[in-house]
Order: C-alpha cells, then sequence, then structure tokens
C-alpha cells in the first residue's frame, strides 16, 4: 500500500519515520524543498506536486497547520479530493475545526472519496514515539480502514463519532493544555520567587494533586524535563501560533453554542502577547518567560 503524506513539520517528519519504519511506501509532498529533502533522506519518495502524488496513493494523509490550508490543499480543483483515485482514503490529521471536516468530509463523499478528520495528541515527542493519540471522526467503515496506518503511528486510535467529532474532542483537549501550560507556568514561577527549587517543586507537584500532562513530561520550566522544548531554549514542539489558531478554534466553536470559555480566553490572550513580542515560532512552554522574575 502506498501512502502519500502532505505537510512533513515538526508532526509530519516523525510521522512519515514511524510509517516507513512499519514497511509502508510513503510519497510526501510539501512546500517546503527542505522538509522533502529531508524526508527523501528517511527513505521517502518526493512528488513533484499534488497531483502527482494523489495519482498512486491509496491513502493520503495531511499534517498541515490551519483550516485554511487544508481546504486550499484537499478542496481546490487541482488539490486531493478531487485527483486522488477512486476510494481512495483520505485522512486529515492536521488540527481544523469541526466545519471545515464535516465539508471537506461532505465533498468527498460526492468525489468518492472516504475522508476522516484524525487530529492528534501527544505533541512531537509522542509522534516522534509513535504514540500519538488519534482521534477519529468519519464513517465507521473509513475508521476500521484507517485504523491499521494510525496504529503505525499512534497507541491510542478511537473513533469518536461522525465527521467534525475527531476535531471536536481536539479543541476539547487543546483548551486544557493552553490552560494548564499557563497554570504550570505561574506555580512554577511562584515556587522559584519563593525560593523552592523547581526540580523539587516539579517533583512535589507530579506526587500530588496538581499533577497533570504539563507538570510531568512537558513541564515549561527549562531543566525540569530534559527532552522538553523548555530545556532546550524553547525550540521545537508545539508553536505558539499554533496554540493561538487552536484556542481562537474552541472559542469559535464555543460561540455557536454559547458555551462559556473565561479561561481559554485568558490564556489565549496571554499567548498572543507572547507572539506579540516576536516569540509565535517558539514552543508554548516559552510561556514560563512572561512569569518568571
Ligand atoms: P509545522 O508548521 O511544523 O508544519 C506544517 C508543515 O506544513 C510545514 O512543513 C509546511 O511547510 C507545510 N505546509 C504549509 N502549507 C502547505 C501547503 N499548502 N502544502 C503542503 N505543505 C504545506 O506544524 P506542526 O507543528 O507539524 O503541526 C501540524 C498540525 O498538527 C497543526 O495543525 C497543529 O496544530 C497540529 N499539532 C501539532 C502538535 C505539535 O506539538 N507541534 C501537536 C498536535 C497537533
Amino acid at each position: 500500500m502506498e501512502i502519500g503524506f502532505i505537510g512533513l513539520g515538526h508532526m509530519g517528519f516523525p510521522m512519515v519515520a514511524n510509517l516507513l519504519a512499519n514497511g509502508y511506501a510513503v510519497r510526501v509532498y510539501d512546500t517546503s524543498d527542505a522538509a522533502v529533502a529531508k524526508a527523501v533522506e528517511q527513505g521517502a519518495m518526493a512528488a513533484q506536486s499534488l497531483i502527482d502524488l494523489t495519482q498512486s496513493a491509496d491513502a493520503i494523509i495531511t499534517m498541515l497547520p490551519t483550516p485554511a490550508v487544508v481546504r486550499s490543499v484537499l478542496c481546490v480543483p487541482g488539490g486531493v479530493i478531487a485527483n486522488a483515485k477512486q476510494n481512495a482514503l483520505i485522512i486529515d490529521c492536521s488540527t481544523s475545526d469541526p466545519q471545515t471536516a464535516v465539508e471537506v468530509e461532505a465533498l468527498g463523499a460526492v468525489a468518492g472519496k472516504i475522508v476522516l478528520d484524525a487530529p492528534v495528541s501527544g505533541g512531537v515527542l509522542g509522534a516522534k514515539a509513535g504514540t500519538l493519540t488519534f482521534m477519529v471522526g468519519g464513517s465507521k467503515d473509513g475508521f476500521l480502514l484507517a485504523k491499521s496506518i494510525l496504529s503505525a503511528m499512534g497507541k491510542n486510535i478511537v473513533h469518536c463519532g461522525a465527521a467534525g467529532s475527531g476535531q471536536a474532542a481536539k479543541l476539547c483537549n487543546n483548551l486544557l493544555l493552553g490552560v494548564s501550560t499557563v497554570a504550570v507556568s505561574e506555580s512554577m514561577c511562584l515556587g522559584a520567587s519563593l525560593g523552592l527549587e523547581p526540580e523539587v517543586l516539579a517533583q512535589i507537584i507530579n506526587t500530588s494533586s496538581g499533577r497533570c500532562w504539563v507538570s510531568e513530561l512537558y513541564n515549561p520550566y527549562p531543566g525540569v524535563v530534559k527532552d522538553a522544548p523548555a530545556s532546550n531554549n524553547f525550540a521545537g514542539g508545539f508553536a505558539c501560533d499554533l496554540m493561538i489558531k487552536d484556542l481562537s478554534l474552541a472559542l469559535d466553536a464555543a460561540h455557536g453554542t454559547r458555551q462559556p470559555l473565561p479561561m481559554t480566553s485568558v490564556s489565549k490572550q496571554l499567548f498572543q502577547l507572547l507572539s506579540h513580542q516576536g516569540h509565535g515560532d517558539k514552543d508554548i512552554s516559552a510561556i514560563v518567560e512572561m512569569f518568571k522574575k
């Protein structure tokens, strides 16, 4: 089976590496030539264009930054849905929004293609380790077809329901990631300003009621988690600007149901301030710098 993979960034590149390691033939496309060259070095085949990629792929995975880019790759006449093979499986792993997912799935159904939304959680570390969680929206049949492919890149593959439900689950998860990154930053910086050693404080939190994924595996305080972006000058990982996108998508989705999201709103403003100060491409853990003395 040949897989077409579009979007070879922080997440896409290690996901491709895991597909290759599991024996899949992978043809890749990215607007960055350097990203394509890096994947080819790992054993992937380079597509010359989107249409080139669609000609031979049995399944096509997208890992792109925003809903607008997803639409520009999937929905245009020269794009994936119009040109993919009949019955091709198209899996959008980008964090997009439920409405885009519903519209893309409907367009695919008209064109005889199976489209799923399958955003992920686990970050770059999970993408490298092949332990991502996939939240899948779309038909049960499509989910069963996709499961073995997604298992090459992740551990938890969950069918959330109809088209758009994967994106809905992802937005709920990521607002919690955004809010908890801010909250752990506040806590760690209060501890430091009261004279506590950050490592000691993290150890206490991680065996106490404040423990969460951010405090334990993605602690924003530099030096606490050795392989986290915070210990690498906030490089790699999950860009602040992408978190602003996710929090905005959650707020937009909540607007439709009149669901109040005050913590999400405040967290979005803080990440926006960080981006405004020129740090939009840094990992989300860089928010800790706003609280440090
Ligand atoms: P990234 O910016 O590192 O990578 C995006 C890639 O898409 C880049 O290589 C870029 O060149 C490519 N691209 C952009 N426009 C394109 C186009 N029109 N055609 C082909 N390629 C194009 O982003 P990322 O961190 O890998 O995130 C990708 C998606 O995964 C986002 O939706 C993000 O919200 C989501 N996500 C990221 C993380 C994380 O920790 N980084 C975790 C979970 C989910």
